[in-house]
C-alpha cells in the first residue's frame, strides 16, 4: 500500500501546508517545516546532514537539480532517502504559481525489482523478456546468452520467433503440453545452427512500463533423446534391432483391429532356427550373435515392407504377413522365408549351415487376438520340430486341446509330487542261464484318483519338458533304495536316470545320500543311461559318470539299438550292461534278421566284457532263441510285470524256498 504524502509550496517556494505523513518522510529536517520558510533551505540542511545519499559529492548540482524540477514540475522522479526508503515524487504547478507534491514510498517495490533483477541475471536457466506487442526480446540473462550463442547486443534486438525452427506463432500461443506440467515445447535453433528442443514456461510482467512475458527456456534435447533411446530400446531388440515380442504385440493386435473391419487374413509365423545351439556352443556366442543378425536381415529381405518381422526369442523370430487372400500365399512366404535362411552363411571364416521350422496361425479362424495367435502359431511350431524339422507347419484345433492336456497334466503331476503318490514297482531281471532273478528294474508308477495307473511314457516327457524330473527321480531312486535295501543281499537295483538330471549338477551327491541314508551298498545299484547322454559329448557328463562309478554303482546302456548306435561312445565311457531294446526281441523266433542282429549285439558284448540284457521278452520262443544265442541276462512280461514292493517280496521269499528244497 502506497501512503500518500503531500506538501505544498507558493510561487517562491515557500512551505504553505504539509501532511504529517510529509513530515515523517523528512524525519531530520521536518523541525523545520514551517510555514513561509524556503523549500531551498531545508533542502540545503538536509543535503549537509547527508539525508540525500545521491547528493553526496555532488551536493550543489544535485540542489539545483532538484529545485529546478520543482519549478518546471510535470513527470515523476525517485529519490533515495539516507535511511535506505525510494520516494516517488510528482510535482504539478498550481494556478497561482505554487507547487503541489505528491509522493509515495516505492521502497518495498524497488526492493522487489532489485531481488527480480538478481533472480533473472544470475539464474543458471536460461530467460528471457520479450514484449507482447512486437515479440522483441527485451532483456536475456546470461545463461541464455550463452546457451543460444547470439552476442548480447544481437540476441536483445532479435524477435523470439527469430528462435524458433518452423513454428509460426509466439510460444505463449500455444497450449502446455500434459507431459512436461505447464510447459510448453518448441523447437529452437541456436546461433550455430543447432536444432535445440526446449520447454517454455511463462509469466505474464511489466517491462519498462511494457507488457511483456518472461520466458524461461529448458533445453530438454538430451533428454528426449534419452527417452527416445529408452522408449526404442523397450520395444526393439538389441541385436538385430528388429521388433520385439511387446512391440510384435502392439503391432499385431493394431493389425487384426484393421482386419476384422477390412475381413482381410492375417498370418503369424513363428520361425526357429533348429541346430542354432549346437552352432553357438560350438564357434562361440560371437559367431551365433552374428548369425543371428545375418538371419534376420536376409528373412527382412524375403518379406514387403508391411510385412512385420520381430525376434521375440534367442533363435526365434515371427513374421506377420498381411493381406493374406489365400493359404497358397502363406504357403508361398513360409518357403522363401525357409529357402533364404537354408543357405549358406560364411562368418568370420565358417561356413555355417542353418536351417529352420515354422509354425504357422491365421487370423481369424485360429484367433482373433494377438495372444492367441502367437501361441498357437508357436504351437505348430512344436509341431514342426517334433515331427518335420526344417519345414513348417499350420496350428491345428487338435494341437491346442494336446496342449491343454498336457499343461493339465503338469498340475495334476505337480500336485501328485506333492502327495508323494508317485512310486516305484519293480519288475524282474532274469538270469537266462539259471532262471533265477538277479536283480528287478524299478519303474515309477502313477496311480491317478480319476485316470487310474498313467503310463511313465506319457508323464515323463512332461516331467523333463517342465524340469520336474529331477524331484521325481530323486525321490523314486531314494524310495527304491530304501526298498531294495530289504532284499537279499545279491539282489541289485536297477533305477532309470533321465539325462536333464546330469544337467542340474547335483545328481553325484543326490545318489550318495540316497546310498547313506538306506544302507545299500553302492555295488548293488545299477544306473540306467541312454545312448543320447555320451552322444552329448559332455565334459561335466563324464566326470560325473566316471564318479558315479567310483562310489562302485555300476552303469547300464538302456535301449540299444534305438539312437544313433554310434558304437564309439562305447569307448568313451566304460559300460557294465547292454540292454537291448525290444524292438530287436520282438521279432526273433522267425526272423533271421533279428537274430543276426541279436547275435552281433552278444558278440559285441562279450568282446568287450559287457554284460547283455534283452529287454521285454513275451513268448517262451523269443526265449529260447536268446538262450541258444547266449545272452545273459531277460527282462519281459513272460517273467513278470513290474510290481509293488509287497508283491517282490513274496516272489524272493519263493526264489529262496526253491534253492533251499
Ligand atoms: P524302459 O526303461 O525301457 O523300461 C522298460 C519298459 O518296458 C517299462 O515300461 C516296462 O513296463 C516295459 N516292459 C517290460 N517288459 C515288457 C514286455 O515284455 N513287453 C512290453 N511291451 N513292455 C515291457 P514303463 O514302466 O511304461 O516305462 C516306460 C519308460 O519310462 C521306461 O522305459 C523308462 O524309459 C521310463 N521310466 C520309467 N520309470 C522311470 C524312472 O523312474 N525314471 C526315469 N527317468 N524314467 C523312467
Ligand atoms: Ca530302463
Ligand atoms: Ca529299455
Amino acid at each position: 500500500m502506497f501512503c500518500r504524502r503531500a506538501s505544498s509550496f507558493d510561487a517562491e517556494g515557500r512551505y504553505i501546508l504539509w501532511n504529517k505523513k510529509y513530515a515523517e518522510l523528512y524525519g531530520a529536517t521536518a523541525h523545520l517545516f514551517k510555514p513561509g520558510r524556503k523549500f531551498a533551505d531545508t533542502l540545503r540542511i538536509g543535503v549537509a546532514a547527508g539525508s540525500y545519499p545521491e547528493a553526496v559529492g555532488r551536493e550543489e548540482e544535485w540542489l539545483s537539480r532538484r529545485l529546478d524540477r520543482l519549478f518546471h514540475p510535470g513527470g515523476r522522479h525517485e529519490q533515495k532517502l539516507a535511511d535506505g526508503r525510494v520516494i516517488l515524487i510528482e510535482e504539478q504547478l498550481t494556478s497561482d504559481g505554487g507547487v503541489i507534491g505528491l509522493r509515495v514510498d516505492i521502497t518495498e517495490l524497488k526492493q522487489r525489482e532489485e531481488s527480480f533483477r538478481l533472480l533473472f541475471e544470475n539464474n543458471p536457466v536460461p530467460m528471457v523478456v520479450c514484449a507482447l506487442d512486437d515479440e522483441k526480446i527485451l532483456a536475456a540473462n546470461d545463461a541464455a546468452v550463452s546457451h543460444y550463442g547470439y552476442a548480447r547486443p544481437d540476441f536483445e534486438h532479435m524477435g523470439i520467433r527469430n528462435l524458433q525452427a518452423s513454428e509460426t506463432e509466439a510460444p505463449w500461443a500455444r497450449e502446455p503440453s500434459g507431459d512436461e506440467n505447464g510447459a510448453r515445447v518448441w523447437k529452437h535453433v541456436k546461433a550455430d545452427g543447432t536444432p535445440i528442443d526446449v520447454a517454455i514456461y511463462s509469466r505474464h510482467l511489466t517491462h519498462d512500463n511494457r507488457p511483456a512475458m518472461l520466458l524461461a527456456l529448458i533445453d530438454i534435447t538430451e533428454r528426449k533423446r534419452a527417452e527416445a533411446r529408452l522408449a526404442f530400446m523397450s520395444q526393439h531388440d538389441s541385436l538385430t534391432g528388429l521388433p520385439n515380442r511387446a512391440m510384435l504385440r502392439d503391432r499385431l493386435g493394431g493389425l487384426l483391429a484393421g482386419s476384422r473391419r477390412g475381413g482381410q487374413k492375417v498370418a503369424v509365423m513363428c520361425i526357429d532356427l533348429d541346430n542354432f545351439k549346437s552352432i553357438n556352443d560350438a564357434l562361440g556366442h560371437d559367431v551365433g550373435d552374428k548369425l543371428l543378425g545375418d538371419v534376420a536381415s536376409r528373412l527382412r529381405s524375403s518379406l514387403r515392407d508391411e510385412d512385420c518381422l520381430a525376434r521375440v526369442g534367442a533363435n526365434e523370430f515371427v513374421v506377420i504377413q498381411q493381406d493374406v487372400e489365400r493359404p497358397e500365399d502363406v504357403v508361398m512366404l513360409a518357403k522363401r522365408l525357409l529357402e533364404a535362411v537354408g543357405g549358406r552363411f560364411l562368418i568370420e571364416g565358417h561356413a555355417v549351415i542353418v536351417s529352420a521350422s515354422i509354425g504357422i496361425a491365421l487370423a481369424p479362424g485360429d484367433g482373433d487376438d494377438a495372444d492367441k495367435l502367437l501361441k498357437n502359431a508357436d504351437l505348430a511350431l512344436s509341431r514342426t520340430k517334433a515331427h518335420a524339422r526344417g519345414t513348417y507347419s499350420f496350428f491345428e484345433p487338435a494341437m491346442d486341446a494336446r496342449a491343454q492336456a498336457r499343461r493339465q497334466m503338469e498340475v495334476d503331476l505337480r500336485a501328485a509330487i506333492d502327495e508323494r503318490i508317485l512310486r516305484p514297482h519293480y519288475q524282474p531281471l532274469i538270469d537266462l542261464a539259471s532262471g533265477r532273478i538277479t536283480g528287478f528294474e524299478a519303474l515309477v508308477r502313477w496311480p491317478h484318483p480319476t485316470r487310474g495307473m498313467i503310463p511313465p511314457s506319457e508323464f515323463i516327457p512332461v516331467a523333463e519338458e517342465t524340469g520336474l524330473i529331477n524331484i521325481i527321480g530323486g525321490n523314486i531312486l531314494r524310495h527304491a533304495c530304501n526298498e531294495a535295501a530289504l532284499w537279499p543281499n545279491d539282489i541289485s537295483l536297477a533305477v532309470n536316470l533321465s539325462p536333464l538330471q546330469f544337467r542340474t549338477g547335483n545328481l553325484l551327491s543326490v545318489v550318495m545320500e540316497a546310498l547313506n541314508q538306506s544302507g545299500l551298498p553302492a555295488r548293488r545299484l545299477e544306473l540306467e543311461i541312454t545312448e543320447t547322454l555320451l552322444m552329448e559329448n559332455s565334459e561335466h557328463i563324464l566326470a560325473t559318470l566316471h564318479a558315479l562309478r567310483a562310489l562302485g554303482v555300476r552303469m547300464s546302456m538302456d535301449d540299444f539299438g534305438t539312437g544313433y548306435s554310434s558304437l564309439s561312445y562305447l569307448r568313451s565311457f566304460p559300460i557294465d550292461k547292454i540292454k537291448v531294446d525290444r524292438s530287436f526281441v520282438r521279432d526273433l523266433a522267425g526272423n533271421k534278421d533279428a537274430q543276426a542282429i541279436m547275435r552281433a549285439i552278444i558278440g559285441l558284448g562279450r568282446g568287450l566284457g559287457v554284460k547283455v540284457t534283452a529287454e521285454g521278452i513275451e513268448t517262451v520262443d523269443e526265449l529260447a532263441c536268446l538262450r541258444q544265442e547266449g545272452c545273459h541276462e531277460g527282462q519281459g512280461f513272460l517273467f513278470s510285470h513290474a510290481r509293488p514292493q509287497r508283491d517282490i517280496l513274496e516272489m524272493l521269499e519263493r526264489q529262496k524256498a526253491q534253492l533251499v528244497a
